[in-house]
């Protein structure tokens, strides 16, 4: 995730400030710029202290869980990112509403990192056949709906975002990371296979050369998973246990690590975290100098988030707290990335 500056008086933003802290001015993400702009405050229209254009906020912004701008001559009342809702809880009930802002958080972030990666963002209600959308449920009494995503439509269970049920479902699961973002990135995974490699011939033939046959019957596998967990030396294929229950779960896993390398190698970048270890191990040392969507070779992004990532493991162990990325990549997982970073570069 980027840095911002304020363009009143240039003191630093992050992606989720509804207003600079020093002086007071509003701020605003435009995405088609991918920039934080900041306005007066008391004004209308909402005119840029840099650029002079006029905006308005995105609806959702009075529930304070969204900040994105929309040009002020433009009819649509919502962001690209919120009018990817389908269902929202309902907001009466205060324990909802605060899920519902986490979720949000999450999802903000999963469509920033969406557009930078210049992918196309297609709303369902729009386009009925290929659209994305979100459905953020409250589970009642006994049904059976899932986090999970079908035909564009990824659904997101409120519970998730509680965290002490989320780490109770995770220690269940024997999962080393259990997170929202993690939800988001490999749900969304699965709607994009769709959409970029299941209308392409020649990109499902070079995937199910890397993934295996996702033709296998896909409840058979997962019962299978369930019931002997992932076969010995798994890490040597997959990122992770759940990833070789079936090719689709492998593509969504390693689609969502990729996109967890992204993100964290943007923020080391704006950050400009160099990583120049005390002992002599070049494995160890890295940095961040260059802003990975604008990188086309995938090592060269692996390669410097690698070092980063180790370092921040360690950090976190400083603090007593668990991994920040408590994964293995193997080299089959590297080259799974590449074939997810080149298919993306394409569109
Ligand atoms: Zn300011
Ligand atoms: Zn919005
Ligand atoms: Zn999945």
């Amino acid at each position: 995730m980027k840095l911002f500056e304020c363009g009143n008086c240039s003191h630093t933003l992050f992606f989720e400030n509804l207003s600079c802290e020093k002086c007071g001015h509003l701020t605003g993400y435009d995405h088609l710029s991918a920039e934080m702009l900041t306005f007066q405050p008391n004004t209308h229209p909402l005119v840029s202290d840099r650029k002079g254009i006029a905006y308005k906020y995105c609806q959702n912004r009075e529930f304070g869980v969204c900040n994105w701008l929309i040009p002020a001559e433009d009819n649509r009342e919502f962001c690209p990112a919120c009018e990817l809702n389908r269902t929202i809880p309902n907001l009466s009930d205060s324990e909802n509403f605060s899920k519902w802002q986490k979720l949000e958080v999450a999802k903000h972030r999963l469509v920033y990192q969406l557009l930078a990666l210049r992918l196309e963002i297609l709303p369902q209600e729009t386009n009925p056949e290929i659209g994305l959308c979100f459905d953020f449920i409250a589970r009642q009494g006994d049904s059976k709906i899932m986090t999970g995503h079908a035909n564009g439509v990824v659904t997101i269970l409120l519970s998730e975002a509680d965290s002490v049920h989320r780490e109770q479902m995770r220690k269940q699961l024997s999962e080393p990371y259990r997170t929202l973002i993690g939800h988001f990135r490999h749900e969304v995974g699965h709607y994009f296979w769709d959409r970029l490699i299941n209308r392409d011939q020649k990109v499902l033939g070079d995937f199910r050369a890397i993934f295996g046959n996702e033709q296998a019957d896909y409840a058979a596998s997962l019962k299978t998973y369930y019931q002997n967990g992932a076969p010995e030396n798994w890490q040597d294929s997959c990122i992770s246990q759940y990833a070789t229950s079936h090719p689709w779960e492998d593509w969504a896993e390693t689609w969502a690590h990729y996109l967890h390398i992204m993100d964290m190698t943007e923020t080391a970048y704006y950050f400009g975290i160099a990583v120049r270890p005390k002992v002599k191990n070049m494995a160890l040392g890295g940095s961040a100098d260059f802003d990975p969507y604008t990188v086309q070779d995938f090592l060269t992004i692996y390669n410097a988030w690698a070092p980063i990532s180790f370092s921040i493991n360690s950090l976190n162990r400083s603090m007593g707290i668990p991994d920040a990325y408590p994964f293995v990549v193997s080299h089959a997982v590297v080259e799974k990335m590449k074939f997810i970073h080149h298919l993306v570069c394409r569109q």
